[in-house]
C-alpha cells in the first residue's frame, strides 16, 4: 500500500487557503507548547519551481511575500506579477556576485548572505539603485561540509565587517538543519542557531538589531518554533510535493536529502494532522 501523500498538491484557490490554514494552525500550536506568541513567527512561503499561475492563486489566498532559492527564476516571476500590490520577494539561497545587479532591483530580503565579496557588490548596487535591503547572515550548524553558511565562530567578526556597508539592514541569522532523520540532531541545530543569536546580541555594533531566527521548512518548522524561529520558511507543505530533488538547490545533501524526505514526526506535532 502507498502511504498517504504527506503534501497536498494545490490548484485552486481553495487549496491554497486551506493549506495556508493548517500551516498556521500548526505554527500556533508549536506557539502554544513553546509559551510564545504567534504573532512572533512569519510565515515565509517558498514558492520555487511553482507556476505564476498557481502563485497568483497563493496571492489570492492571502500570500503577501514568497521566497525564492534562485535569482533568476524569483526576478523573472517578480517581472510577470509586477501587478499585484504589495507582493514582496526574499531570496533564501545562495547568491554570486554577478547576480548582485538583479537582487538590488527587486528584492525586499536577503537570508543567505555568507560572504564579504557579496555584501559588497550588493550594497554598491543598492546605493546606485537608491534602496536598501533586509539581510540575514547565513550559518552553518550542521557541521557538515557546506559550500554556503558561515562557521559559527566566524560570524561576530563578519558582522563588525558589515557595519560599513548602510545600504544592508541586518535583521538576524539563517540557517538550514542538518538533513537526518534523527531529530535530536536537527533539534540541535535549531539550538545552536538560538544560542549564538543570544550571545551576539550582546556585543552587536551599534545599528545591528539580530532579532530574526530564519531556521525550519515544511518537514522540521514546528520544532524551530520550539526552539525559537521567527521565520519559518515553508514550500512543499503548502504548494505541494516538489518534483525538484533538493540536490539542485542543496549539491552537498545530495543523499542525505533522500533519507529526509519524510518529515520529521514528534510525538507533540504528527505532521499528518489536519486533513479529515
Ligand atoms: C526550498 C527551501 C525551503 C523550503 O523547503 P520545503 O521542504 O519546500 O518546505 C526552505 N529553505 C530554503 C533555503 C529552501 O531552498
Amino acid at each position: 500500500m502507498d502511504a498517504p501523500p504527506l503534501y497536498h498538491e494545490a490548484h485552486r484557490i481553495e487549496d491554497f487557503q486551506r493549506n495556508l490554514e493548517t500551516v498556521r494552525t500548526r505554527i500556533v500550536c508549536a506557539c502554544k507548547r513553546a509559551g510564545r506568541d504567534p504573532a512572533g513567527v512569519r510565515l515565509l512561503p517558498v514558492s520555487k519551481t511553482v507556476s505564476e499561475e498557481r502563485l497568483r492563486m497563493a496571492y489570492a489566498a492571502g500570500c503577501r511575500e514568497f521566497g525564492e532559492n534562485k535569482v533568476q527564476e524569483a526576478f523573472h516571476k517578480a517581472g510577470l506579477m509586477a501587478d499585484l500590490p504589495e507582493l514582496r520577494w526574499s531570496l533564501i539561497g545562495h547568491l554570486q556576485t554577478n547576480k548582485v545587479k538583479l537582487v538590488a532591483r527587486f528584492a525586499s530580503e536577503f537570508q543567505a548572505l555568507d560572504s564579504l565579496r557579496v555584501a559588497k557588490a550588493l550594497d554598491r548596487r543598492l546605493q546606485a539603485e537608491g534602496r536598501g535591503l533586509d539581510v540575514l547572515v547565513q550559518v552553518n550548524t550542521s557541521g557538515e561540509v557546506s559550500k554556503f553558511g558561515l562557521p559559527p565562530e566566524e560570524v561576530a567578526g563578519f558582522l563588525r565587517q558589515l557595519t560599513g556597508f548602510s545600504s544592508l539592514r541586518i535583521r538576524g541569522l539563517m540557517t538550514l538543519a542538518l538533513f537526518s532523520t534523527d531529530s535530536s540532531k536537527v533539534r540541535s541545530c535549531f539550538v545552536l542557531l538560538r544560542e549564538l543569536r543570544d550571545r551576539l546580541r550582546q556585543e552587536t555594533p551599534a545599528g545591528v538589531v539580530l532579532d530574526e531566527l530564519s531556521m525550519g521548512m515544511s518537514g522540521d518548522f514546528e520544532m524551530a518554533i520550539e526552539e525559537g524561529a521567527t521565520i519559518v520558511r515553508v514550500g512543499q507543505a503548502l504548494f505541494g510535493p516538489r518534483a525538484t530533488p533538493d540536490s539542485h538547490y542543496w549539491p552537498e545533501h545530495d543523499h542525505a536529502s533522500r533519507e529526509r524526505h519524510r518529515p520529521l514526526e514528534t510525538k507533540e506535532s504528527p505532521v499528518l494532522g489536519g486533513y479529515s
